[in-house]
């Protein structure tokens, strides 16, 4: 959880905070757990990584059905979805309806347990896929170097075939 222990005022209306001892760079009003939105022109710093949430990604537009999705599972908190140029035989990416940009962002912001309740999950729609006997690969891309395309935290589910040891 982030508490913020001290907010004080730093140049052109940025704040400085400290996050669990981590000191980081927020627009004004916002505190580092929250989604700065598309008002923010500048970004949260984690752990020395420039993390910035972007609404025009298309896992956004996903979420508020602007783009149309083939759900595989959906609750509160997380949807599931296929992927729309799939690499294997099964191929479904889960997301949080929270808003983070990668693997990095999500466990550095949200509660343990809902980072628990969200691999819960993807274990979930694998076995709902019928993945659990055959096995099947769970992949995170997070940033630049693993060619992350969408900056929307995402696990992808790959199965439904004997897959090839260079998929990622
Ligand atoms: P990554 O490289 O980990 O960011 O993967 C992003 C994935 O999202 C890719 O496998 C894309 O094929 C997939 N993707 C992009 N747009 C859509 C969409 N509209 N619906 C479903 N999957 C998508």
């Amino acid at each position: 959880m982030s508490i913020v222990i001290s907010v004080a005022y730093f140049k052109k209306g940025n704040c400085h905070c400290v996050d669990r001892g981590q000191h980081i760079w927020c627009p004004p009003g916002i505190r580092p757990h929250e989604d700065p939105g598309p008002r923010s022109l500048g970004s949260v710093h984690v752990y020395g990584v420039s993390i910035m949430y972007n609404r025009s990604n298309v896992f956004y537009k996903i979420l508020q059905n602007e783009v149309s999705a083939k759900k595989a599972y959906e609750d509160d908190q997380t949807l599931a979805f296929y992927d729309v140029n799939p690499v294997c035989r099964v191929h479904v990416l889960v997301i949080p309806k929270a808003l983070y940009v990668d693997f990095h962002d999500f466990v550095s912001k949200a509660l343990p347990e809902d980072v628990g309740s969200f691999f819960s999950t993807v274990a979930k729609v694998a076995m709902l896929l019928g993945l659990e006997e055959s096995g099947y690969r769970i992949i995170s891309n997070i940033g630049k170097d693993s060619r992350q395309e969408v900056p929307h935290f995402h696990v992808h589910i790959l199965g439904g075939e004997p897959l090839r040891a260079s998929l990622a």
